[in-house]
């Protein structure tokens, strides 16, 4: 009787040791997720370091209350799609593409600000094409 190491790895990609970063920075998967996010968001950034850093820099860079709330609830958005791919691999075997899963993640996304911020009118179209075609940031 022994202890599995690969029950120690990440359960996605069978790299790495799970950790935090792993899961939602190095994991060969959510770089590929992160680069069609930071796209679509046209952030000139390659990856982050961390959740608490990204949000951090996610108040320096938006000023604004209505923007920095925009890009917070994508933020969310796109950590909660990377745990639903986790859990979708580890328990129901179950592979999303990362197009895909940003695809669910804009659609998410939307239907958040849509329904809870009742002064904010997005173009649906524009939306999944740009995040600044459809909203001035
Ligand atoms: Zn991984």
């Amino acid at each position: 009787m022994g202890v599995d190491l690969n029950d120690f790895l990440c359960p996605v990609c069978l790299d790495q040791v799970e950790d935090l970063k792993q899961t939602f920075i190095n994991c060969r998967w959510t770089q590929g997720f992160w680069l069609k996010v930071s796209q679509w968001c046209d952030l000139n950034v390659s990856n982050f370091y961390s959740p608490d850093s990204t949000l951090d820099w996610i108040d320096f860079k938006w000023e604004k209350r209505k923007e920095r709330r925009l890009i917070e609830l994508i933020f969310i958005a796109y950590i909660n799609i990377i745990w639903e791919h986790r859990n979708g691999v580890s328990f129901d075997k179950k592979e999303t593409s990362p197009d895909l899963a940003f695809s669910k993640m804009q659609d998410d996304a939307y239907s958040w600000i849509s329904n809870r911020a009742n002064k904010i009118v997005i173009d649906r179209s524009l939306w999944f094409q740009s995040l600044h075609k459809a909203v001035s940031l």
